[in-house]
């Protein structure tokens, strides 16, 4: 049975790139019916925290990446001791003595020979041992190192595949070695390619090399998320890009993964994201609003007309990049005090439209139904009436209003405004008032 593992070290949030490796891991898991295990690589007691920890758990759930057993390394020493001990035994290690340190560190003697592995993505890998001096396996103050570690825990706990970043491919003839000693299978190798900026050169800050918690607070979909890092290094074919993680599940092979290094392309994560938003379910997209309306009170919970609030989740929903979109760009229905833009209002509310917006006002106290459609028509008559274009006027009013010079159509905007704020916001612009 296939038995994977993703093994982040709890020294820093889930990023990027450790987010690719659990998706690969998992998605192997699942396709071949076999087991994801999570193991916390945390040796390390000064840097590893509890915080990142728990981050590096929550971002794994809310990718969807379920494991099916979780091991602490930290809990397992006396294993590592135990697998030392035999190395010692076997006359393969041997003990050092460090002259100003309390303890003895353990130390694997390194066999020089040439040794080839088959890489499930990069073929056959030929390393020659004779450049890699003696190995520490256990330091001086019991903690193991990764290496040994690595092998220990990946043997014992029957990991079949090692799917990991190449930034591991010189840590592999180390721990081919100590399969050997240690009398162990060597598991099947899988290296993921690089991932890199735009600019060239690894990930930066500023090139996504943000945390997966991050991008949940920018407001991307989980599912938009592990779909881009999906084609990051895989492409399930007949260039398909929008791939439902059922359907992934049922194509996937690691030995399909490119070889080649992967580009981290922002803009290309948005489009994505906008992909799945536009078809996200309105009643769960409105769940996920709530609290972030709440948050900036533009909405009262205990008085929330929900369906009022999905009708103008649905008028943004086509046109949205992030979650966060929303509160930025509908906040005129929430405010009283209608922010507008400085540029906005200089470009298109600096001629007096008094006239203009007194006749549209008792256009609209004129319709018989308040309704987007007799909105629309009653605009459109006066426009014709005073012999002007269209956006001579559609522009000043969709600033009066909303305070911004893009956003969903003006008669929808009005529409859910109401009369009576309609009127209010352009009366602020109409010398003497109404
Ligand atoms: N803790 C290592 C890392 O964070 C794991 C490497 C491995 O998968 O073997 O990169």
């Amino acid at each position: 049975m296939v038995r994977v593992r993703f093994a982040p070290s709890p020294t820093g949030a889930l990023h990027i790139g450790g987010a690719r490796t659990a998706l690969f891991n998992w998605l192997y898991a699942r396709a071949k019916g076999g087991k994801f295990i999570l193991r916390i690589e945390d040796t390390d007691k000064l840097r590893s925290k509890q915080e990142f920890v728990d981050e590096i758990l929550n971002s794994l759930k809310w990718l969807g990446f379920n494991w099916d057993e979780i091991y602490y390394q930290s809990k397992r020493f006396s294993i590592y001791h135990e697998h030392a001990q035999r190395l010692l035994q076997d006359g393969k290690a041997y003990k050092e003595k460090a002259p100003d340190r309390p303890g003895e560190a353990v130390i694997f003697k390194v066999p020089q020979q040439k040794i080839k592995i088959q890489d499930l993505i990069r073929g056959e890998i030929e390393f020659d041992t004779s450049i890699i001096k003696d190995q520490v396996l256990i330091k001086s103050d019991g903690t193991p190192t990764y290496n040994f570690a690595c092998v220990v825990d990946d043997a014992t706990t029957d990991i079949t595949h090692v799917i990991r970043g190449d930034d591991h491919i010189s840590n592999t003839p180390k721990q081919a070695l100590l399969y050997e000693a240690l009398g162990f299978t060597l598991p099947k190798f899988a290296h993921l390619p690089l991932i890199m900026g735009m600019e060239g050169g690894r990930l930066s800050k500023r090139t996504g090399a943000t945390a997966i918690s991050d991008y949940r607070r920018m407001g991307y979909l989980p599912q938009a998320l592990v779909n881009y890092l999906l084609l990051l290094s895989w492409a399930p074919g007949d260039n398909i890009e929008i791939i439902d993680i059922k359907e992934a599940i049922k194509l996937f092979d690691v030995t399909q993964v490119n070889k080649t290094a992967a580009t981290f392309d922002l803009k290309k994560l948005n489009w994505m994201n906008n992909q799945y938003l536009k078809n996200e379910d309105p009643e769960k997209l409105t769940d996920t609003l709530v609290p972030l309306l709440a948050e900036k009170n533009y909405i009262d919970t205990n008085r929330l007309d929900r369906e009022y609030l999905v009708s103008l989740v649905k008028l943004f929903q086509p046109r949205l990049t992030t979650i966060t979109d929303f509160p930025d760009w509908a906040d005129f229905f929430f405010v009283e005090e209608l922010k507008i833009e400085p540029e906005a209002q200089k470009k298109f509310l600096t001629d007096d439209l008094s006239a203009e917006f007194r006749q549209f006002i008792e256009k609209l106290d004129k319709l018989e139904k308040f309704d987007i459609l007799s909105i629309e028509a009653g605009f459109r008559e006066l426009v014709r009436e005073l012999n002007i274009e269209s956006k001579a006027l559609i522009h000043p009013v969709r600033v009066a209003l909303t305070g911004k010079t893009v956003g969903p159509g003006l008669f929808e905007v009005i529409y859910y405004l109401g009369k009576e704020r309609t009127k209010k916001r352009l009366s602020r612009w109409i010398k003497g008032g109404i």
